[in-house]
């Protein structure tokens, strides 16, 4: 449940200083590195959307597997202290807290568009009338492929079985009763939504529990892409329903450039060996994989989708950071994220006044980031970069821009909305001077 959120700051740096000097999470920076600016101080770094930065543990963790498998050679497999075969299985406790799972409905393996592509052949199974997607815009490219590949694949035509829900015209986010309607209309003929937890583009939070009800109550699959919504809101994948989710751990989760990814299945149907599945060896029982049977016997839970023995070095990275965030938990941060991200937000309404935040102005509608449309927005992208302010583009018009509560500051949006405001040549709203006598509150009251 999201807290009560407390008094927006003003404006000003002098409050976003006094707010970082007040909240005992502005340490929890220093665990990381932070990227570098051109002249070689720390960054002003809103981009761990996209790919979050280093833990200051994820080089020794490596380095440890590296060791490991210098001195034990084949085995570090059992050895105590590596345990190569159960390497993603230490994460799954995290993992299950940080997304609102039980631990078997958990797994660490390959990437997002892979693990896409293995749950849609257990969970898209059209047969007779019931035939249809409904999926979400802006959608994230390879989700589209992915779904109208599997859609092909069935020897259906995307043209015909897939629909695209827009935003109405002249709204730049997705109205879930809208969603609720098309899912109601399709009925019987729907076999699967598969929506985004938070949009990529637009950082529109979607009400995950109310959707895969109305997709249920007409006899469908509900799948989530949690890409930009794992690490960066509270999610109860669980208690929800959810029949299946996906998600990256190098976004939000600050596991490193391609790092392995994670898959939620429910107990529902991990727990059930008749649930088709594409197999390999390692979703295998581990009490009967290396009997090396001809037959398959499905883990329990999550586990029996995984199909390859686990990439070590890849995953020390994931172990390290899911630590650390099981450590300061969800609610914690997400208490954090949304007072920075609402206070870059009020910085950008008045030192920014011709930037236009797509992203809902409702906190419980929103994560961290903040998609802005400009009126130039990679010329304002450039100006920014030789700042050291580090944001991203998507095309047309938008610079996407996330304080994240584990190391961001409020200096940092600060900043950020300024040189955003100078780059365009905006005066500053009127308005903001007559709060700058405002105190923070006691973030953490
Ligand atoms: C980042 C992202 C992906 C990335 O897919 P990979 O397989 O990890 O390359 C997919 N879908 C969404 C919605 C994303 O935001």
């Amino acid at each position: 449940m999201d807290r009560p959120t407390t008094p927006p700051l003003a404006p000003t740096e002098a409050a976003a200083r006094a707010a970082d000097q007040a909240d005992p999470m502005s340490g929890l920076r220093t665990r990381f590195h932070i990227p570098a600016a051109p002249d070689g101080t720390e960054a002003v770094y809103l981009a761990g959307h996209s790919l979050g930065v280093q833990p200051r543990d994820t080089r020794d963790a490596v380095l440890t597997q590296l060791d490991a498998w210098a001195v034990a050679g084949v085995e570090g497999h059992f050895r105590p202290g590596s345990q190569w075969v159960q390497a993603d299985g230490v994460m799954r406790e995290q993992a299950a807290r940080i997304v609102g799972a039980r631990p078997s409905e958990v797994v660490t393996m390959n990437t997002l568009t892979v693990n896409l592509h293995l749950l849609l052949a257990s969970f898209f199974r059209p047969s007779g009338r019931r035939t249809q997607v409904i999926i979400d815009a802006p959608t994230f490219p390879s989700d589209r492929y992915a779904i109208e590949s599997q859609l092909r694949h069935h020897g259906l035509d995307p043209a015909e079985h897939l629909r695209v829900m827009h935003p109405r015209e002249g709204e730049a986010t997705l109205r879930t009763d809208d969603l609720e309607a098309a899912i109601a209309e399709a009925g019987d003929r729907l076999a699967l939504t598969l929506f985004a937890g938070v949009n990529y583009a637009t950082g529109q939070v979607m009400d995950i529990p109310r959707l895969t009800r109305a997709t249920h109550a007409v006899g469908a699959i509900a799948g989530w892409d949690l890409a930009h919504a794992a690490g960066n809101v509270p999610l109860s994948l669980h208690d929800a329903d959810v029949d299946f989710a996906v998600w990256c751990t190098y976004k939000y989760l600050d596991s490193g450039p391609g790092a392995i990814a994670q898959a939620f299945v429910h107990e529902r149907h991990g727990s059930d060996p008749s649930t088709p599945r594409l197999s390999g060896w390692w979703g295998n029982h581990p009490d009967t994989r290396f009997r090396m049977a001809d037959t398959f016997d499905p883990g329990i839970g999550a586990d029996g989708w995984k199909l390859s023995n686990p990439p070590i070095l890849s995953l020390a990275p994931v172990a390290v950071s899911l630590a650390i965030f099981d450590e300061v938990g969800m609610t914690a941060l997400r208490d954090r994220s949304q007072r920075l991200t609402g206070f870059l937000a009020e910085c950008l309404a008045t030192l920014a006044p011709s930037a236009t935040i797509l992203t809902p102005a409702d906190p419980a509608q929103r994560g961290s980031m903040l998609s802005v449309r400009l009126p130039d927005a990679r010329g304002t992208l450039a100006a920014l970069e030789t700042q050291g302010i580090i944001a991203d583009f998507r095309e047309p018009d938008i610079i996407r821009m996330a304080p994240v509560p584990m190391t961001n500051s409020y200096l940092d949006a600060w900043r950020a909305a300024a040189a955003v405001g100078a780059a365009l040549g905006d005066t500053p709203q009127t308005g903001a001077a007559s709060r700058t006598g405002d105190v923070p509150r006691d973030p953490v009251a």
